[in-house]
Formats: structure tokens, C-alpha cells, sequence
């Protein structure tokens, strides 16, 4: 319905704006003080201190400027429990909790139609053009595998974002987009009624949906016809420095690293000819992914001619390597240290292409991460730290199964399943024996809890009857909760113990947990003539859609809470 509604208000819009609205954009635009261009990065598991770890040793321009010129949040949270990928992007866009923008998680469990749904899946979009599906074999994001179709929309999610609010108050005169590596990374940060281009592992291109386009425009026809990725067959990433100068540099083959067939655990990291079947795939797990999506954000800024004009367009560019480095060789890695040094040159030359392009006065940066990331447990616990991968097929399934069959008088399975984070109860199973799906839930939730590296197991109704205590912790896990789509129970293993297993792909590293590593991002704004100030205060990534809509006076996003960051409106 939703999907309708704004294609049909688009075409409504345009044709309205020649005839009626001419004079309020005159209004809008002889306001000198607003940007010509929003500009979102948002570096995917980029946790708050990383940049720190190298920022001595870079030189001007990218990291260095954000941290010296820009205010810099230097305690800055996701709110929510689930720190997923697209739940954070979608935090960061909406201004929302996930409870109210609807992304609750990567994959959610669809009780209706039981079967898993992955976020940003919508089979009536198919991406545009011939073999540019998602190629599973190639596939080695678990997450992304398991979408079945390779339809692409934002209907899921339920609340505006920023950039459709510019969009409504500019009567679709912005021009805004959103750019990733991954589409989870690209679509919710244009919201509705902006444009989202995505990389395609398949192809080696930047892909859309007919959610956006009936055709790919002509300049990114002409940018994926330069074919760049294969100027990188039979090359390989190769440290940027001496590898005496890192922190890392005595720790490159470390026995917890996911050793990927070619591609290795130490540098050189070899990507393969173009007949390596993981060639593309390989490519997003170095710095090469980012410096693609750098090229073609920077093809798109000319081609779109953002920034143009007094109307504020916006532009989300969301780098995915960080996350996908970390995921493979921990964060406390020398790839992970390598690839900040290379992130960080990637940043100095997106931020002084704008500068060059349009000019940093009139470009307001906003950078930011969707989550953070935990340390490899190995090297936890050589600090002596407790830590170590949960599997949660351990769950003693079995002694679960006794009580709950004993207590309830059950001869089936009463889990449908679960996903991340959420166990799913099987209502089938619930109403055949005319069960109390709360007492289940709660019964369940008790047994669970008991279990070793379980912290808490939560049942959703205990949240909404406001049974538990008003901590932190449990505030988290009630932001997550979408009584559509959330399961009956959350899970939270203890600090440091993470579930790494995904489908049988074992990594190194995993997020997704209400703990400060995975919660704690930077939050940075920069250019437009601000100044530089460091803010100790706490503040949430819920604050970041609220304050660009104060800071250009429009109407605030559908669900959007938080604080306005003052020091950045007070300009
Ligand atoms: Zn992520």
C-alpha cells in the first residue's frame, strides 16, 4: 500500500510543484544559511574508538579533519538492543527505535507466512537488468544469502526518514540518494522517496530495483561499463606502510582469523583472476569496496549535479568494508588497522571532492557508524577477559524440551525457530493444545535463562507488561520489540560471548549485542561552517535525523525521538 502511495504522491508532487508551489521555493531557497548538500557517511562497524587507534599517524584531510574541525560526540550510543546492520542505518535515517521504524533486525521471522524475511527484500522490485541477482554462491554474507528473491525496497520500513522529509518539504526538488556496498546499507538512508544503488557481487556493478528506476540513468550505465573492478584481477591488498610502523604488525597470522580459501590470513591478501568465483566478494573484503562505492558516489555527485543549486540534496555514502574486515579478522586486527589507514584516504578524498565540487561551507558532513564491534574472544582472554563464541545450538534443547512438555502436556516443538535475536514460539503448536502463549513464553524465557553464557532471556510480554525492571538493558530490548515482527522471547548471551556461526560460516567476529562495543559509534558533524568542540555529554544515534531536521527547520521524521544536538544547531 505504502509503496503505491508514494510512487503516486511522487508523480502527484513533481506535476504539482511547476504550477503551485514555485513561490515557496523561491522562500526555501533564498535561505543562504542552508547547506547545498547533506552529506551522511556512515561507516559500517566502525565502533567509537577505532579511529583513535590510528588517528597520530594519518595525515590532514580525511579522519583528521572530522576530528579536529567538526563537533565530535565522543560518547555516542545506539539505543537499541539489536545492533544489526539495518537497524542502526534505519536508526540513523528515521531518528526512530526500532520498535517504530519497523527493522528490527537483519532477517525477522514473518509468523503469517512462516518463513524468514530479510529486511530490505520486496520481490515485486526486481533489480534492474540481466544477472545482477544475488549470486549465492558467491555469497559469503550469510544474512544477504538468505533473502530468496533479489527484489529491493524500503517498504519496510515503517516510519519517514530525514531525507523524506526534505523531499516533502522541497516537493521532491532535493535530490537524494543513498549509496553502499550493501543494500541494506544504501536503501534506508534514502528513505522512501529518494534513490538507492547498491554493489552487486554478481556483476562487479552498482545495481537498483524498479522500486527506483524503470531504467539505470545513463551515467551509471556508462560508470558500470568501465567495468573498474576488474582493473583489480590478479591484484592483491598490500599493506599501506612498513609493517613495523603498526600496532598489529606482530600479530598478522593469528590463529582465530577466518581463513578464506585463496584470499589467506596474512598480507598480501590475493584477490584472484576474474574467474575466481569470490573475485568480487574478496573485493569488498578490503579496502577496494569502499574506494568502488567512493568512485561511483563521486560519478553520481557530477552526474546528479548535487549541490547545484540552493535546494539542500542529500547524499548517504555508507562504506562496508570496516564491517566486513572486522567480521573476518577481528577489529584488532593489522587488516582492520591497514584498512582504517586506507578508510580514512577513501574519507579525505570524498570529503575534498565535495570541497572542490561544491564547497565545504556549504556542505554539512555527518558521520557515523550503524554499530560497533567486540574483540576476538582469543585475544580477550589473553587480558584475561572472560569471553568466547556462543553456539546456540549448545542450548540443551533436550531438558528444555522435558520441561516444557511435562509442564504444558506437549508432544511437539514449541520454537518455531530463531533469528537473531529473537526466539519465535510456534502458535500452531500454542493454539492446537489451546496453550497460554504468555505462561509458554515465560516458562521458556525461564529455561533459557538458566542456560550457561545466556545473560538474560527476555520475554516480550514481560517488557510490555512492564514486569521487568526500568534498567537500561531492558529499555534497550523494549526499543526493539515490533509486535509484528519481533519473537516472544530476546536473547542476550553475556558480554563478550557472541554467536559467530552463521549457517556454517564460522568468523572471527560478531556484533548484534545491547553491550557498549557493538552500542558505541562516532557521531560527528562537520563543515557548514562549524566549529570545532569535543562533547563528553551521553547522546543516541536517535538524536542525529532530529537534529539535520532542525538544523534545516522541516518537519521532524514520522517516529523520531531524541534529543536536537544543540551544539550543532546553535550554529
Ligand atoms: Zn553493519
Amino acid at each position: 500500500m505504502s509503496i503505491h502511495y508514494f510512487k503516486q504522491a511522487k508523480k502527484i508532487i513533481s506535476g504539482l510543484i511547476v504550477f503551485l508551489f514555485i513561490g515557496s521555493l523561491n522562500t526555501y531557497s533564498q535561505n543562504d544559511s542552508n547547506p547545498k548538500l547533506i552529506l551522511q557517511i556512515t561507516v559500517d562497524q566502525l565502533r567509537a574508538d577505532l579511529p583513535k587507534t590510528v588517528l597520530d599517524r594519518l595525515p590532514d584531510g580525511g579522519f583528521k579533519y572530522l576530528y579536529n574541525q567538526g563537533i565530535v560526540y565522543e560518547n555516542a550510543h545506539h539505543r537499541h538492543a539489536n545492533t544489526e546492520t539495518v537497524v542502526g542505518h534505519s536508526t540513523l535515517a528515521t531518528g526512530a527505535d526500532p520498535s517504530e521504524h519497523g527493522m528490527i533486525g537483519n532477517l525477522w521471522y514473518d509468523k503469517e507466512h512462516k518463513q524468514s524475511v530479510y529486511n530490505v527484500e520486496d520481490y515485486r522490485y526486481p533489480l534492474i537488468g540481466s544477472g545482477k541477482g544475488v549470486d549465492k554462491t558467491t555469497e559469503i554474507d550469510p544474512t544477504q544469502a538468505a533473502a530468496s528473491t533479489d527484489g529491493r525496497s524500503p517498504s519496510a520500513l515503517i516510519s519517514t526518514t530525514f531525507s523524506d522529509e526534505l523531499a516533502l518539504f522541497t516537493n521532491g526538488k532535493s535530490k537524494i540518494f543513498g549509496v553502499s556496498v550493501k543494500d541494506r546499507g544504501a536503501i534506508p538512508m534514502a528513505g522512501h522517496a529518494g534513490k538507492a544503488f547498491w554493489f552487486s557481487k554478481a556483476t562487479g556493478q552498482f545495481a537498483t530495483s524498479t522500486y527506483y528506476y524503470d531504467d539505470y540513468p545513463d551515467w551509471v550505465n556508462k560508470w558500470n561499463k568501465k567495468e573498474k573492478y576488474k582493473a583489480y584481477a590478479n591484484t592483491s591488498w598490500n599493506l599501506t606502510h612498513d609493517i613495523s610502523t603498526y600496532i598489529h604488525g606482530e600479530e598478522d597470522d593469528m590463529p582465530y582469523e577466518t581463513n578464506l580459501p585463496g584470499y589467506g590470513v596474512v598480507f598480501p591478501h590475493n584477490f584472484g583472476g576474474l574467474d575466481n568465483k569470490y573475485f568480487t566478494t574478496f573485493l569488498t573484503l578490503s579496502p577496494v569496496g569502499d574506494e568502488l562505492t567512493l568512485d561511483f558516489a563521486k560519478e553520481l555527485i557530477v552526474a546528479e549535479q548535487l549541490g547545484r543549486d540552493n535546494i539542500t540534496d542529500y547524499l548517504s555514502v555508507s562504506f562496508s568494508s570496516t564491517d566486513y574486515i572486522g567480521h573476518t579478522f577481528g577489529p584488532a586486527s593489522l587488516e582492520s588497522e591497514d584498512n582504517l589507514i586506507r578508510l580514512d584516504r577513501t574519507l579525505a578524498n570524498l570529503i575534498s571532492f565535495v570541497n572542490e565540487k561544491i564547497g565545504l561551507d556549504n556542505v554539512l558532513i555527518v558521520l557515523s557508524a550503524d554499530h560497533g564491534g567486540p574483540d576476538v574472544p582469543e585475544r580477550l582472554k589473553n587480558f584475561g577477559i572472560d569471553a568466547g563464541y556462543f553456539d546456540i545450538n549448545s542450548v540443551d534443547t533436550t531438558a528444555i524440551s522435558q520441561v516444557m512438555n511435562k509442564k504444558f502436556n506437549l508432544t511437539e516443538k514449541i520454537v518455531s525457530g530463531y533469528f537473531h535475536p529473537y526466539v519465535y514460539l510456534n502458535t500452531d503448536v500454542i493454539n492446537k493444545y489451546n496453550l497460554d502463549v504468555n505462561e509458554v513464553s515465560r516458562t521458556l524465557a525461564y529455561e533459557l535463562q538458566n542456560q550457561e553464557g545466556i545473560a538474560f532471556a527476555i520475554a516480550s510480554i514481560d517488557l510490555l507488561e512492564g514486569k521487568l525492571a526500568d534498567t537500561e538493558l531492558n529499555r534497550s530490548v523494549l526499543r526493539n520489540y515490533n509486535p509484528k515482527r519481533s519473537g516472544e522471547i530476546f536473547i542476550v548471551t553475556e558480554p563478550y560471548w557472541y554467536i559467530n556461526d552463521f549457517d556454517g560460516l564460522t568468523v572471527a567476529s560478531t556484533h548484534g549485542s545491547p553491550w557498549k562495543y557493538d552500542t558505541s559509534v562516532p557521531v560527528i558533524f562537520a563543515g557548514n561552517g562549524l566549529k570545532h568542540q569535543n562533547i563528553f555529554r551521553n547522546v543516541e544515534t536517535v538524536d542525529v535525523a532530529l537534529t539535520l531536521s532542525n538544523y534545516l527547520k522541516i518537519k521532524i521524521p514520522s517516529a523520531a525521538s531524541g534529543q536536537p544536538l544543540i551544539e550543532v544547531l546553535k550554529k
